[in-house]
């Protein structure tokens, strides 16, 4: 599920970015706590109570399930790959998964 909206000053911790939608892994919704990952930076962030993000803290990866955690590393992969092959992540859409 997508969320759109709730997103308004979620701005990625790292690289300060605008991220204004998030897609989950799960069909649950993107809710405080949750992890995602910057599309641009691949940075780890948890959303805060208000929604917006702060960088991951090892403490907040400790829990993911497996699936979770591998489906989070293998787009970690897929971004840093995009940077290497000089890609550049036009059209992509703003917004990473989601991992309760
Ligand atoms: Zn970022």
């Amino acid at each position: 599920m997508r969320l759109r909206g709730g997103m308004k000053n979620a701005r990625c911790p790292a690289c300060l970015k605008r991220l204004d939608a998030a897609t989950s892994l799960s069909s649950a919704t993107p809710a405080p706590g949750s992890v995602s990952v910057c599309a641009y930076c691949a940075t780890y962030v948890v959303f805060q109570t208000d929604m917006t993000l702060r960088q991951a803290r090892p403490e907040d990866l400790e829990y993911l399930s497996l699936t979770a955690a591998i489906e989070l590393a293998l787009y970690v992969q897929m971004i840093h790959r995009l940077h290497a092959a000089g890609d550049r992540i036009i059209g992509a859409k703003p917004h990473g998964p989601t991992a309760e």
